[in-house]
This record gives C-alpha cells, sequence and structure tokens, in this order.
C-alpha cells in the first residue's frame, strides 16, 4: 500500500484520471479494489484504453498482464470505446419469451437509419424477467420495451422499473412498495433493528446462531445449506479476521427476487449481515452486487451511508462494544460470480475463477480467512427470526428440508409477474392463480428453479413447491423461478437459448464445462436443424451426464439439467425432428 495524493497530475493532463486517482485512494491502493478501480474507469472513459490500464497497473503496482487478464474476462468491460447510446439488450428466456430479439433487430435498424453513435449489445439476463423484454441504456434500467418505442428511448424517455410484489404471509416483502426504501426514520418506527438492538445487548453470539439453527433457515440462493451451521462453522474456525458476504450476485435467468428485496427495502438485509458478522465473530461485511443492478446499488448505498450518520455502523454500535463495517464491492458481468468461491476471486481483484472445495468458505473462504456467505434473501430472514424466535419460522412448511416461507419470482405468459411470498408446499397452480392474475394461454410447460433447472410440463401444476416433492420429479426449487411457457413457444429454441448461455457464461477453467457446454449446443443444433439419427438422443443423454459429474463446480454440474428435463419429459419434441 502506498499513500499517494489524489491530485496528483496525469502526463496526459487528462482531468478524468482524477476520479480514477480518487477511486483508487478511497481503496488504499489495495491491488483488491481492481473490479472497483476499472469499473469507475469504464464508467469515465467509457472504455478500458491501454493507456488507461497501464495506468491502473502502474498506480496498483500490479502486472499489466493482470489487469488485462481481469479487463478481459468480464463481459461489462469494452476495451474499445462505445457509442453515445449504449445499450445491452437482455436476449434470455423471459425476455425472448416477450419479444426481445425483434426488439435488438429494430434497436440496431434505427440507430443505423438515424446514423446514432451507437453500441448495441446483446445482453445475457438482466433480471429485470418481470418486466421483459428489457434494456439496460446507458446504465439504466428500461422494462416493457416494444420495437415502437425505438424513437422514444433514444430521445432519453425513461422507463422506469417497478415491482410488483405480492403473497401471504407477507414477512420480507411487507414494506416494499410501501415506505420509501432509504428512508431509516420511516423503517425504524416499523421495528427495523431492533432484532439487531436485541442481539447486541440481549443475545451471546452463540444464541443468535442457535436460534438460527431451530429455525431450520436454510440458504435461499439454490444450494439450500443450513444457515446456522454455515455460522457455527465460521465461528469456530480458527484464525481472524473473519468476514461475512452478502451475496447479491443475481444472475441466474429468471431470478429477480434479490433486486427487489434490495431495491425495496435494504435496511432488512443490511440489519441481518450485521446480525450474521455479530454471530460468527466478525468486523467487515461487504455486499457483492451484480453489475447489471445500478439501481439497486445506489440505494443500497445511499442505505448504507445513512446507517454510518446514525451511528448504526461504524465502532460501538448501539453503545454495545459491536464493531462493524459494510462495503459494497460490484461485479461486472459474471455468471459464475454468483458461485461463492468464484465471488471471492472477484472481491480480490481477479477473475471469477470458482477455487476446489474443499477448504470451504467457513474455513478459507475470502483473504483465506473464515467466511460466512449467503444470499440476500437468506439474510433478510434473520432479523425476523431473531425477533421473533427460531421455532416461528417452523409454522410454514414441513419439518424436514422446506421450513419456511420462500421469495418465487413469476414470469413468462402469466397475467402478472412479479415477486410472490408463500410457505413452501404452495402448488404452482395456486402460485400462478392466486398471485400471478392466471395463465396466458395454454401452459406448455414450466420452467423451474432458474436456466439450471428443469422444464415441467404442465401434468405437475398441483406440485407442492417444496424440496422434497420437486426432488422427487429430479426436479429442484434452485433460486424460486416459476417462468410459464405457454403452447405458442418452440420450447427447443428457448432450451438453445439456455444452453448457449451456459457456453457463454462457462468460466473455462474446466475441460467437461468449458468443452461440454458447446458440445451440448452443437448436438442441439443438429438436432434442431433435422440432422440427428435416433441414436443421438442417447449421446446427449450421455454428454449431459458427463459435464453434470465431472464439471468443477455448480455452473457445469447443473447447466445439462434444463436439457435433461426435457429429454425425459418433452422427449416428443425431438424425436418429432429425429431422420428416420
Ligand atoms: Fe468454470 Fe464451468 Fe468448470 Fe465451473 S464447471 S469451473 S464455470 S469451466
Amino acid at each position: 500500500m502506498t499513500n499517494k495524493s489524489p491530485n496528483q497530475e496525469h502526463p496526459s493532463g487528462d482531468e478524468r484520471y482524477k476520479a480514477l486517482d480518487l477511486a483508487m485512494k478511497r481503496f488504499k491502493y489495495e491491488k483488491d479494489a481492481l473490479l472497483e478501480v476499472l469499473n469507475v474507469a469504464q464508467s469515465t472513459f467509457g472504455y478500458l484504453s491501454e493507456d488507461i490500464m497501464t495506468y491502473v497497473s502502474h498506480e496498483l503496482q500490479t502486472p499489466l498482464a493482470h489487469v488485462y487478464d481481469v479487463a478481459t474476462f468480464y463481459e461489462l468491460y469494452t476495451l474499445e470505446p462505445v457509442g453515445k447510446h449504449h445499450c445491452l439488450v437482455c436476449t434470455d428466456p423471459a425476455c425472448a419469451l416477450a419479444g426481445a430479439e425483434e426488439v435488438l433487430a429494430t434497436a440496431v435498424a434505427h440507430t443505423q437509419a438515424h446514423n446514432l453513435s451507437a453500441t448495441i449489445k446483446s445482453s445475457p439476463c438482466l433480471g429485470l424477467c418481470d418486466q421483459a423484454p428489457a434494456i439496460l441504456y446507458n446504465q439504466t434500467a428500461q422494462v416493457h420495451i416494444q420495437p415502437s418505442d425505438m424513437a422514444s428511448l433514444f430521445a432519453g424517455e425513461q422507463r422506469p422499473s417497478r415491482s410488483q410484489v405480492a403473497g401471504n404471509p407477507r414477512i420480507m416483502t411487507q414494506y416494499i412498495n410501501r415506505l420509501p426504501p432509504t428512508d431509516l426514520d420511516a423503517h425504524r418506527a416499523e421495528g427495523a433493528f431492533v432484532a439487531l438492538a436485541k442481539a447486541l445487548i440481549h443475545m451471546t453470539p452463540e444464541d443468535v446462531i442457535e436460534e438460527i439453527i431451530v429455525s431450520g433457515l436454510a440458504g435461499r440462493g439454490g444450494a439450500g445449506f443450513p444457515t446456522g451451521l454455515k455460522l457455527q462453522f465460521t465461528r469456530q474456525a480458527p484464525g481472524t479476521p473473519k468476514y461475512v458476504i452478502a451475496n447479491f450476485d443475481e444472475s441466474e435467468p429468471g431470478t429477480f427476487k434479490d433486486r427487489v428485496l434490495m431495491e425495496g427495502d435494504p435496511f432488512q438485509t443490511l440489519e441481518g449481515l450485521m446480525l450474521c458478522g455479530y454471530a460468527v465473530g466478525a468486523s467487515q461485511g461487504y455486499i457483492f452486487v451484480r453489475g447489471e443492478y445500478p439501481k439497486a446499488t445506489a440505494i443500497v448505498q445511499q442505505a448504507i451511508d445513512s446507517l454510518y450518520a446514525n451511528g448504526l455502523l461504524g465502532t460501538n454500535i448501539l453503545g454495545a462494544g459491536f464493531d462493524f463495517d459494510i462495503t459494497i464491492r460490484r461485479g461486472a458481468g459474471a455468471y459464475i460470480c454468483g458461485e461463492e468461491t468464484a465471488l471471492f476471486e472477484a472481491i480480490e481483484g481477479k477473475r471469477g475463477f470458482p477455487r476446489m472445495k474443499p477448504p470451504f468458505p467457513t474455513t478459507h473462504g475470502l483473504f483465506a480467512q473464515p467466511t460466512a456467505i449467503n444470499n440476500i434473501e437468506t439474510l433478510a430472514m434473520f432479523p425476523h427470526i431473531i425477533l421473533n424466535g427460531g421455532n416461528w419460522l417452523r409454522q410454514w412448511g414441513n419439518d424436514k428440508k422446506s421450513i419456511g416461507v420462500k421469495l418465487f419470482c413469476l414470469s413468462g405468459h402469466i397475467g402478472q409477474p412479479g415477486v410472490v411470498e408463500a410457505p413452501f408446499g404452495i402448488t404452482v397452480r395456486e402460485l400462478i392463480e392466486q398471485y400471478g392474475s392466471g395463465f396466458i394461454g395454454e401452459p406448455q410447460a414450466l420452467l423451474i428453479g432458474g436456466a439450471a433447472g428443469s422444464f415441467m410440463p404442465p401434468d405437475y401444476l398441483d406440485t407442492p413447491l417444496t424440496n422434497e416433492a420437486l426432488a422427487g420429479l429430479g426436479m429442484s426449487i434452485g433460486s424460486g423461478v416459476v417462468m410459464v411457457l405457454n403452447q405458442t413457444v418452440d420450447l427447443l429454441a428457448i432450451l438453445r437459448i439456455i444452453t448457449n448461455f451456459f457456453v457463454h457464461e462457462s468460466c473455462g477453467q474446466c475441460t467437461p464445462c468449458r468443452v461440454g457446454t458447446v458440445q451440448i449446443r452443437h448436438m442441439l443444433d443438429k438436432i434442431i436443424g433435422g440432422q440427428a439419427e435416433p441414436e443421438d438422443l442417447d449421446k446427449l443423454t450421455r454428454l449431459c451426464t458427463t459435464v453434470k459429474t465431472t464439471s468443477l463446480c455448480g455452473l457445469g454440474q447443473s447447466a445439462p439439467n434444463p436439457v435433461l428435463s426435457t429429454l425425459k419429459y418433452f422427449r416428443h419434441e425431438y424425436e418429432e425432428l429425429i431422420k428416420t
């Protein structure tokens, strides 16, 4: 670390370098701030030129090769200048169902016809599936975009996002769209930070862990690991400092619940992160947010600033001798960073390459220190459990692996897409008919759990949404995605989009995933193109099974799921295309 002045003059005399200098000073010239520094460079200069990367390399005293390595790994960094109108058009499943390809083509044609300075790219899921089709236009989310909207879009007219929230009971979502998200006084008047006060003043860290264990809370990001055990392992692990992390890298196509939570009620999760820190013995928390969520990032930063201003972050919080800081770290467009060890790498200023496990994060996590990393929704439950006691959560769901309430992300061909909060055990049909305003058209298939989930035929609409019932069908709840595809949809075309997503997002570190996902796409293309032989379906099954069982991390292990589910439940779709 060096102690430099942020006002030094850059040799080129370009004033914009001062923004970079300030960013580097804010992070004390630590190498691990590389993504943050490149994010500032990208937004200040519009792209990462060789000059800029050389400057960053020199100032952070890290090799230029490393800066280049990181700059070329993350999707949101560009090494060439971008146009005045910078558009990322989501073309993943929910937006594809709503006509994204036509929006993309029309946007390109419009800017060419009007000679606009524009860079328009197709983008992986932007987490706006409830308001599809969606675009990130000059870092602002624009929703429900239609081809006829191009003139107003490029004239700067705003179509801001607003998500619908429904369900019963409303625990995590009760203040969303009801209270201003960053009004600390309003949230405290409704009980925000009472759980933190209870824990700091009346409970030991072990008591907090015990309540979380009793509650049966399990991770809501998809893996479902028991949260209380994770806290206990981290607390018991030797070594300091310890870290806690909120995983806000919500990038699974079809998933947007964490964005809705953080845009609508950030204090709840921030309080949960503080409780988590108190429980494991950490004084530093990180929120890792995907780069495609600029609105949520601004809201969460404003909420954090307000907590510092009111003595709820920093030293001696609530006079209880608890010191705790929260820092936001932004990603830059890489689905793989939702994998916990890849996320650590990103916070450490590197490419998002997953690590071998074991060792596990509870002993060797961020900076090789004991780390408790939890999904946003998981942390949002902490204050409620501490206030009401662990047994309170068990009144919903079952007493096995599906305890409590869950946020579901409804999208696709239904009347009202949005987030629904409901107990485990609600059926797919109940979710859609009670809270999603019913089906639009005759359902053909439902994507359950996310892009790494499974396609469910409508015969199973009355399946309770529990881990146990879905496991019986070879499926999982995953991140809570329920996306409806009606009979107008070409199912294999949507499957091709999902397969392409995994080809694009594979980090390339291990061979089964890097090569296998490409081969799966190749075989799908062969089938869709009418060039496949009957034995190709068995080959595709074997290929998927090999990728699933031999890949290093969860991405490769789950990428074949949607293909395998269609081979099982929608085999007729393939057989119609096979040469006889
Ligand atoms: Fe990377 Fe895929 Fe291997 Fe995971 S499974 S480490 S994403 S190549």
